[in-house]
């Protein structure tokens, strides 16, 4: 579904005799939940922003359903972010102003055009499936950490994603809503949804299918 072939990558050109990433090689498959682990520094954030089409590789290549990420245009490639790959962050960049549902639809607001019922719809549906139907209505500062990162999963799945990328999505919980946001992405897994995430907290890798473990640039370890 996604492969990354001998990916390299450098943030400054003076640093390429040592890169951030040194050739790392992968292939996701559909319904997979990925766990990338490594120290802090060895390039887990760097290889996730390839993946996802954030960043570009200065080597090698990521390859999404036999596509070159590298040979779409930007057009298409904002097109696979609208369509195929959802992002979770640590933080949940929600917009202060704007009430739950509101946030969850901002991946559909365009210019001045209105959001049509369909797609309000939409987003009651997923504010349902992470459990905050009845706070759709608040603005992010009413909510808890772990409401607000359930508000930003939310966001990430109304436009029906094949895969969500996620970042240390529970890095600014405490463990019981940590674990909480883990049994939620394990069952939107087990409903079909890949997931690709990177965590730091070994009890939470052991819940993926899969685990990948990162090195200074590399993977040390491919379970
Ligand atoms: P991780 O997520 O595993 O902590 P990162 O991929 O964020 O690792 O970072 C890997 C290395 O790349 C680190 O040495 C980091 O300092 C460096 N790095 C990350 N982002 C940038 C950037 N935007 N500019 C320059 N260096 C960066
Ligand atoms: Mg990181």
């Amino acid at each position: 579904m996604l492969t990354a072939d001998a990916v390299v990558k450098s943030y400054a050109a003076k640093d390429a005799a040592a890169p951030v990433l040194r050739g790392v090689s992968l292939a996701i498959e559909p319904g997979q939940f990925v766990c990338v682990v490594g120290r802090s520094g060895s390039g887990k954030s760097t290889l996730l922003n390839i993946l996802s089409s954030l960043l570009s590789p200065d080597a090698g290549s990521v390859r999404y359903q036999g596509r070159d990420l590298a040979a779409m245009t930007e057009a298409e490639r904002n097109r696979l972010r609208a369509t195929d790959f959802s992002m979770v962050f640590q933080m949940h960049h929600l917009l202060p102003y704007l009430t739950a549902r509101e946030n969850v639809l901002t991946p559909f607001l365009s210019g001045l055009r209105p959001v049509s019922a369909a797609r309000r719809r939409r987003a009651m549906e997923c504010l349902d499936q992470v459990g905050l139907a009845d706070k759709a209505k608040r603005l992010p500062g009413a909510l808890s950490g772990g409401e607000r990162q359930r508000v930003a999963i939310a966001r990430a799945l109304v436009t029906e994603p094949r895969i969500v990328f996620a970042d240390e999505p529970t890095g600014s919980l405490d463990g019981d809503t940590g674990t909480h946001i883990m049994r939620l992405l394990t069952e939107l897994n087990a409903e079909g949804l890949t997931v690709v995430m990177v965590t730091h907290e070994p009890a939470y890798a052991a819940m993926a299918s899969r685990v990948i473990t990162m090195r200074d640039g590399s993977i040390l370890h491919a379970a």
